[in-house]
């Protein structure tokens, strides 16, 4: 997704494009933990302040993993509001170019404003490293892998260390 510096007129320019499930996928890479489950959408609008150009929007896109306690299905609507301010890279000496990437701010050059690498940044880091079906998900008993949101299950409530210790392993290795 790219807009063209012309487009953005004293009025700003205001943009709604759909982002069609393979870029979503495509942005998430080589994530395990993400799944895209359909199109997502941007919607934008962008303003010049001087030469630079402030980008500010939102990204919504579906998509499902796997809790990381119970391990039951999770949709998530992904809702991202992102603020992003480009500056003309010429404008700028080589050192501030180290500057990329950092709180917000990007670089463009020429006529045109590439966006999708700073939206799948927003995207990406949005995302919760662990996900969760709830804040408060209880898991799955470490006994007998009863789905202890559910109810309890008949094993005894006081955890032993032993039981406490495998499940916080299991828990490394899923996330
Ligand atoms: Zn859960
Ligand atoms: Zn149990």
């Amino acid at each position: 997704m790219f807009l063209k510096i012309e487009d953005i007129g004293p009025e700003g320019l205001e943009v709604v494009e759909p982002v069609a499930a393979g870029v979503l996928a495509s942005w998430l890479g080589d994530d395990d933990i993400y799944q895209v489950s359909g199109d997502g959408t941007v919607e934008l609008r962008a303003d010049r302040v001087g030469r630079d150009i402030l980008v500010k929007g939102r990204i919504t896109a579906p998509l499902k993993a796997e809790c990381s306690r119970c391990l039951a299905d999770i949709g998530l609507g992904a809702d991202v509001a992102f603020t992003v301010l480009f500056s003309e890279r010429s404008a700028f000496g080589p050192a501030q170019e180290e500057a990329e990437g950092d709180g917000g701010q990007q670089f463009y050059s020429g006529p045109v404003i590439e966006l999708d690498e700073a939206l799948r940044d927003e995207l990406v880091l949005s995302l919760p490293m662990v996900p969760r079906c709830a804040e408060d998900c209880k898991g799955l008993c470490p006994s007998c892998g009863v789905n202890l949101n559910a109810g309890a299950c008949g094993c005894v409530a006081v955890e032993t260390p032993v039981a406490s210790a495998l499940r916080v392993n299991k828990r490394k290795s899923l996330s």
